[in-house]
């Protein structure tokens, strides 16, 4: 079902691309994007981000020599500063050992021994450390994040969890490329049209084989 959502969904939203849903390319910018934005919004995250450039901090070194004192005030649109400049300190120090981005890109690493490297460092959490390794080091993978559990339940009407939503699309897309716009397009599915309250079921591709289209559908029609 995987594929034909990701079909679907590319449909209609043909605009929607890797780097233009992101609207950064720098993969050391997304890395700590991923940080930044746990637990808000990505403008409050892309806040920080800017204040980090403006401060010559967007690099590795500079943030793995920092302490969390210097850059909480820097980061602290995105909220839980303290946690989250300790992350990044930690995630940058690992990132400099293991000799940057390209080293690891270039690597012959398994995905899943770089997974568990990244989830092994305080403060990644497996939706953090699938976006980075999709979206920095372009493996495939993909995040069972919110808005892919809020889809996956309101499709089937069945509760979905992490683990069991991410392998369930990785067993129908198998590229890092498909998996990467997947998630992008579920992202926008989830802000433009499968909102939280009141979904456009109406206006989805997806409400023919949709249980809770059922129930918005009729509602809208009779007001019930
Ligand atoms: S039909 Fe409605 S509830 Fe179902 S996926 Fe589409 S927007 Fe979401």
């Amino acid at each position: 079902v995987w594929r034909m959502i990701y079909e679907r969904l590319r449909e209609q939203y043909p605009a929607v691309t890797i780097d233009g849903w992101w609207g950064i390319a720098d993969p050391f910018a997304r890395m700590i994007g991923s940080v930044l934005v746990q637990n808000t919004t990505w403008t409050n995250a892309s806040k920080a981000l800017t204040s980090l450039l403006r401060e010559g901090m967007l690099f590795p070194e500079a943030v793995a020599r920092e302490i969390p004192a210097r850059l909480i005030p820097v980061i602290h649109s995105a909220g839980f500063q303290q946690r989250k400049a300790e992350t990044m300190i930690r995630l940058s120090a690992w990132l400099l050992d293991q000799g940057g981005v390209d080293s690891i890109c270039s690597s012959e690493i398994q995905t899943e021994e770089l997974r568990q490297q990244l989830l092994s460092i305080k403060g990644i959490g497996e939706e953090t450390a699938d976006t980075i390794l999709a979206y920095v080091f372009l493996r495939p993978t993909i995040s069972g994040d919110a808005y892919a559990r809020r889809m996956h339940e309101r499709l089937t009407g069945e509760q979905g969890r992490y683990g069991p939503i991410r392998s369930a699309m990785m067993a129908q897309l198998h590229t890092w490329d498909e998996l990467g716009l997947l998630h992008a397009l579920i992202v926008e599915h989830g802000k433009e049209t499968c909102r939280k309250q009141k979904p456009h079921c109406s206006t989805c591709s997806l409400q023919t084989f949709c249980q809770h289209a059922k129930v918005t559908i009729n509602q809208e029609k009779y007001g019930a």
